[in-house]
C-alpha cells in the first residue's frame, strides 16, 4: 500500500516509516517539523535505502494537503501529527485543541475528497481517564481525562466515529498506545526531546549521559508494589509493527475499532531504574520527590483484543527497551544535531 504518515518525522512516525518500508509498503511523509528534526529523514533513508517523499506543511492547511493527495495515490493514512505533552496541555490548552483537532478535521475533509477509506489514529491510554480500574480494556467507558491533551484524543476518537457512521466504507482503527519507549536497534533513530525531557526514559538517558544530575522520582507512596508509578512500556519498534498489523486489518474491516497497544505488563519507576542500571552497567542517581500533578498510580493494558483481532503482540522486553534507549543516546548525545 501507499501510506501517508502525518507527523512521520516524529518519534513513533519515523520508526513506523522504517517498518512499513521493510514490509514493502511505500510511504509519503507530511510534517512541519514543529517537534522533530528534518535530519531524521536522512537516517530513515540510510537505514532503508529508500528515498521518501516528504512535504513540510502544516496538516491543518487543507489546500496544501490537497496538493499532496493529488500528487500521490494514497491508499491509507496513519495520523501521528499532534502535540503530545500532557503537562504543557494543562498550561496552554488552546494550543492542543487547535493543533490536534484542526489537523484531524483537515485530514478527514481531504481523505473524503480523495476516496481514501483506511485511517489509523494515534490515540492514547489517557482516554481511559482516572476512574477506571486497571487493567484497561477497550470495553471500559472512556472520559474523566486528567488533561486537555487526553481530551483531544478522546474528542478525535468521537469525531472519527461520527465520520465513519456516515461513510460506511471507512475503516478506522484507534490505536490506544500505552508508554512508547526505546529506539531503533541501529542506534540511528530514537526519541529526540526538545529541552528538558518530560518522560521517564528520555530523562533517565540524559542522567546516564551526564546532561542531567539525577532522576527525580515523582512519588513513592502510590498503592503499587514499591510505591512508585507503574506503566506499560512498549518498545517503539513493536509499536511500529502494530501499525502494520492494523493496516492489514483494514483490508477486511469497516467501521471503527479501538485497540490497546501495550505489553500487558506494568513496571514501576524503580523497576525501570534498576533494569537500566543492570543492562547498561551504569548508575542512575535518583531522589524521591512529591507526586507530579495529574499522574495516576498504575496504567497497563489488556492486550487480548490486539492479539485476537490484529494477530499482534509485543515481542521485545524491558531489557531491550533499556539497551536500545542507551545505545541511541550514546550514539547521539545531542540527538539529531550532530
Ligand atoms: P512527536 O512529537 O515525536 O511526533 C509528532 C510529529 O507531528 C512531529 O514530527 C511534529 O513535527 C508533527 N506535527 C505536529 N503538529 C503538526 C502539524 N500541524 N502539521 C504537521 N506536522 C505536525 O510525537 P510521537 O511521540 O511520535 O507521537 C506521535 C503520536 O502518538 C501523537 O499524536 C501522540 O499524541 C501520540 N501518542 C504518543 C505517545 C508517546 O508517549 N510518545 C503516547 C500516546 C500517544
Ligand atoms: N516519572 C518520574 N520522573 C520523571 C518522569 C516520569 O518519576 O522525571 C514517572 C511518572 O510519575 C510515571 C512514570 O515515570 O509514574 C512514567 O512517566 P512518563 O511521563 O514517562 O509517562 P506518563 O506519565 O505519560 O505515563
Amino acid at each position: 500500500m501507499n501510506i501517508l504518515l502525518t507527523g512521520g518525522a516524529g518519534y513513533i512516525g519515523s520508526h513506523t516509516a522504517i517498518e512499513l518500508i521493510e514490509a514493502k509498503h511505500s510511504v509519503v511523509i507530511v510534517d512541519n517539523f514543529v517537534n522533530s528534526n528534518p535530519l531524521v529523514l536522512r537516517r530513515i533513508e540510510n537505514i532503508t535505502g529508500k528515498k521518501i517523499p516528504i512535504y513540510c506543511i502544516n496538516i491543518a492547511d487543507v489546500a496544501k494537503l490537497d496538493k499532496v493527495f493529488c500528487k500521490h495515490n494514497i491508499d491509507a493514512v496513519i495520523h501521528f501529527a499532534g502535540f503530545k505533552s500532557m503537562s504543557e496541555s494543562l498550561q496552554i490548552p488552546l494550543k492542543y485543541y487547535r493543533n490536534n483537532i484542526d489537523t484531524t478535521l483537515a485530514l478527514l475533509e481531504i481523505i473524503k475528497k480523495h476516496d481514501v477509506t483506511k485511517f489509523i489514529f494515534s490515540s492514547s491510554a489517557a482516554v481511559y481517564g482516572y476512574i477506571n480500574d486497571i487493567q484497561y480494556i477497550e470495553s471500559m467507558p472512556v472520559g474523566h481525562c486528567s488533561n486537555p491533551y487526553a481530551w483531544t484524543k478522546l474528542f478525535i476518537e468521537q469525531i472519527l466515529k461520527d465520520v465513519a457512521t456516515v461513510n460506511p466504507d471507512f475503516s478506522v482503527i484507534l490505536l490506544r498506545y500505552f508508554n512508547p519507549a526505546g529506539a531503533h536497534t541501529s542506534g540511528k533513530i530514537g526519541e529526540n526531546p526538545n529541552g528538558i525531557p518530560n518522560n521517564l526514559f528520555s530523562y533517565i538517558s540524559q542522567v546516564a549521559i551526564g546532561k542531567l544530575a539525577e532522576l527525580k522520582i515523582f512519588g513513592n507512596n502510590y498503592p503499587t508494589k514499591d510505591g512508585t508509578g507503574v506503566r506499560d512500556y512498549i518498545h517503539v519498534v513493536d509499536l511500529a509493527k502494530g501499525h502494520i498489523a492494523a493496516l492489514e486489518y483494514t483490508n477486511k474491516h469497516k467501521g471503527v475499532e479501538a485497540i490497546n497497544i501495550g505489553t500487558g505488563i506494568g513496571f514501576s519507576v524503580l523497576d525501570i531504574v534498576k533494569t537500566f542500571e543492570k543492562i547498561n552497567k551504569i548508575k542512575i542517581p535518583y531522589q524521591i520527590i512529591g507526586r507530579r500533578a495529574g499522574d495516576i498510580a498504575e496504567c497497563y493494558a489488556d492486550t487480548s483484543k490486539a492479539i485476537s483481532m490484529l494477530n499482534w503482540k509485543a515481542e521485545k522486553t524491558l531489557e531491550d527497551i533499556c539497551c536500545d534507549t542507551w545505545y541511541w543516546q550514546i550514539q547521539n548525545p545531542n540527538g539529531y544535531e550532530k
